[in-house]
């Protein structure tokens, strides 16, 4: 069931932003629906259904906005969308891993990398805002002088 509202929009408001009344009001549910989700009013499936988009498409919106589904509980409606390993073909679940990088003049080990991991074969999939954070991190430490770093993912990543 949906109710309907009338919504006054200020033309000259819609001219500067160059977009039509529709737009708006997509651009509206959206934003209203990225909000509800951060502040976890709705899960990701109410959401995504709020902003007129699939699950997937809504997740993608998410990652365009820097927003990370890691950071949030309701994780539960994702884990059947998760696919399978590409590797084996195994079931991935959501998990903590240790992330070792071997660098030229160092090795870094990031530990609690929340990533898709396969129950079958052990390997993981990064969360393209992880892989992003992880790559920061690491750029943060070029210039160090310990041949191995050891950290923790949430002490730098909030
Ligand atoms: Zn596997």
């Amino acid at each position: 069931m949906s109710i309907k509202k009338e919504i006054e929009l200020p033309e000259e408001i819609l001219l500067s932003l160059h977009l039509a009344e529709d737009e708006v009001i997509k651009e509206m549910k959206r934003t209203l629906a990225v909000k509800c989700f951060k502040e976890r009013k709705l899960s990701i499936g109410q959401s995504a259904e709020f902003a007129e988009m699939t699950e997937e498409d809504f997740i993608k919106y998410l990652g365009s906005q820097n927003i990370s589904i890691f950071n949030m509980d309701d994780l539960d409606e994702l884990k059947k969308d998760l696919g399978n390993c590409s590797i084996c073909k195994g079931n991935l679940e959501i998990g903590n891993i240790n992330h070792i990088a071997d660098l030229d003049n160092f090795i870094i080990i990031i530990k609690n990398v929340p990533a898709f991991v396969c129950k079958q074969c052990g390997e993981y999939y990064l969360e393209h805002n992880v892989a992003l954070e992880i790559e920061k991190i690491i750029d943060n430490y070029r210039e160090n002088t310990a041949e191995v770093i050891i950290i923790n993912y949430f002490d730098v990543v909030v």
